[in-house]
């Protein structure tokens, strides 16, 4: 007998698994899904907003995004923080960094202020517990795409220096590909890895992001292009190296190189698009976290609802 997901959350958590063990293993594992949340007014604020919309995963800016300027939350508010995160099972946690770092920047006063500022993200991180940093690799203009990453791992490795990163991962985004930007191919996401772990000890991972995806030229909103999506993703990145997976629908076509988010369903992906990718099983165990836009109220909860409902099958 095999276990069918029709209700969320799934009822077989670790603890029930020993029920089924005589039978058939149990192949689901728990579904994570969540969105991205503010802390503005407190840290703790962005879990019970999250758990409040129903996530049991969410992603966070541990500052403004826009600002270079950030401190360290105090002890306090870490605390509410994660007795919030607990109480709610919010698992994993996901920091998203700093627009403006841009490590692989041509000018070095630019790559300066994006070390400093990278090493600020890598310390709050550590100081809120985040289980991942999710980081874009940035935009190589007026260099070849070679120097580019070399200037983007330096700057990686030169922020982490001599922090004890403890559980943190950080997260390597693939991007649209607009302009010079870094990390639209997996052939560069995969050099970005295999170097980067010979130049820094923080252990380096990869967050696909599904707008980013189709707008970068790989079809996921088509059977055929999820299977050649993912077996391309297996090859290069290795799957188990891509905990988390951003859940946008995309407003503008395959290949358009544009970065511009849609609620689930509504855009060039759509509902039988985030279906397959919710139910494909070599995605099964990765935590699913929503950027969509919110222009009505309410839009956020709509947009995690439609996800539950893919992740049943049931869109
Ligand atoms: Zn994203
Ligand atoms: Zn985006």
């Amino acid at each position: 007998m095999q276990c069918v997901v029709d209700i969320w959350p799934p009822p077989c958590g670790p603890m029930a698994h020993g029920a089924s063990s005589a039978r058939e293993p149990c192949h689901h594992v728990s579904l994570r899904l969540g969105i991205h949340t503010s802390i503005a007014g407190s840290l703790e604020r962005s879990a019970l907003k999250a758990a409040e919309l129903g996530a049991n995963t969410f992603q966070i800016f541990s500052s403004s995004p826009r600002q270079w300027k950030a401190s360290v939350p105090s002890a306090p508010s870490v605390a509410l923080f994660e007795k919030a995160r607990k109480r709610h099972d919010l698992v994993p946690l996901v920091i998203h960094d700093n627009y403006l770092i841009n490590l692989a920047s041509v000018h070095e006063k630019t790559r300066d202020l994006s070390i400093q500022a990278f090493r600020g993200e890598l310390e709050r991180a550590i100081a809120i517990g985040a289980d991942y940093l999710v980081a874009h690799p940035g935009n190589y203009k007026g260099q070849t795409v070679e120097q580019g990453i070399l200037h983007f791992l330096e700057g990686v490795a030169t922020a982490a220096q001599g922090l004890a990163h403890g559980k943190l991962m950080l997260l390597i985004e693939n991007t649209a590909g607009a302009g010079a930007q870094l990390g639209s191919r997996f052939e560069e996401l995969h050099v970005m890895r295999e170097y980067g772990m010979k130049m820094t000890d923080l252990p380096i991972g990869f967050c696909l992001d599904t707008c980013h995806l189709l707008a970068s030229g790989h079809d996921v909103s088509t059977t055929s292009g999820l299977k050649q999506t993912v077996n391309e993703a297996e090859r290069l990145l290795g799957l188990e190296n891509v905990p988390v997976i951003h859940a946008n629908d995309s407003k503008t076509p395959l290949g358009s190189h544009v970065d511009r988010h849609e609620n689930i369903g509504q855009g060039y992906i759509g509902v039988d698009g985030f279906r397959r990718i919710l139910t494909h099983p070599g995605l099964r165990n990765k935590a699913f976290i929503l950027e969509t836009p919110v222009d009505q109220p309410g839009d956020d909860r709509k947009n995690l609802d439609t996800l539950k409902r893919a992740a049943r099958g049931a869109l």
